[in-house]
């Protein structure tokens, strides 16, 4: 074997780089350490800018989104989302949130997290990255109402479900990208134990998350995979062949080869 262990790259699939303050910093820090990074929005109005920022880019690519935290605020810009989703192989962030606080748009974020899943069947060939806090069962619901594994691939952000909820997912074809915080306790250790090999991804979901009194950046999921290759109680090599190897399946159901488009 020829593999030069120093070049495998590592992922950040869920990543708000349009939110920190600098965020062209943060695009340049991804392609000085080769991070291949999921640029998620937030809400469509913020798509063009994001799209902007990092169209071309070699190391972040752009996904188009709209929170389910702010879809009660911002409902009208659902035809904006529609539109940008025929425009974009790669959605996020979508999905369903159950908190308390959010329970008031719940009816509305059914809604339009069914029309994101029905169009991106429609389309076929779309990532979506997904969240899902307390809301575990209702999203893998609607993932099966409206998707199929041949059209859709469905990568759950921060999963903090069950792992009954984990286990009906995987057979579902949805992947999992796991933050530094699922690492931190015992559930969710054990939830990432019993994951698929072939289903693991990493992300940070920066700015959101932190290390210390600084936010999180795409360069931290170096980190992760470590602690993850522990958890899993296999090599950092190990895991992060592993990751890049599902990245790579990721990125090619979005049409994107990650071996012509990110050259190591
Ligand atoms: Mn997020």
């Amino acid at each position: 074997m020829t593999q030069q262990h120093t070049t495998v790259r590592r992922f950040d699939f869920h990543c708000h780089i349009d939110l920190y303050p600098d965020p062209a910093a943060m695009i340049a820090a991804c392609e000085r350490s080769a991070i291949v990074t999921l640029a998620v929005t937030t809400t469509p109005n913020a798509w063009p800018q994001n799209r902007k920022w990092t169209g071309g880019n070699l190391y972040v690519h752009p996904a188009i989104g709209l929170h389910p935290e702010v879809v009660g605020e911002r409902y009208d810009e659902l035809p904006l989302l529609e539109a940008g989703i025929r425009d974009s192989r790669l959605i996020g962030e979508v999905g369903l949130d159950g908190s308390q606080q959010h329970r008031k748009s719940w009816k509305r974020q059914i809604e339009v997290f069914g029309r994101v899943l029905a169009e991106a069947e429609r389309l076929g060939g779309r990532v979506v990255s997904i969240h899902s806090r307390r809301a575990a069962r209702d999203v893998l619901n609607s993932i099966e109402e409206h998707t199929t594994r041949a059209h859709v691939l469905p990568i759950l952000h921060w999963f903090s479900g069950s792992i009954a909820d984990a286990r009906k997912a995987a057979e579902l074809g949805c992947y999992f990208s796991v933050n530094a915080r699922s690492l931190d306790h015992e559930t969710g250790t054990a939830l990432i134990r019993s994951l698929p090999d072939d289903r693991l991804l990493t992300e940070t979901d920066g700015p959101f998350t932190s290390i210390g009194d600084r936010a999180t950046t795409p360069c931290d999921v170096v980190t992760t995979v470590e602690r993850l290759a522990a958890v899993r109680s296999i090599t950092v090599q190990e895991m992060a062949q592993l990751v890049a190897a599902n990245a790579q399946r990721v990125f090619a159901f979005a049409g994107l080869n990650l071996e012509v488009d990110t050259p190591a």
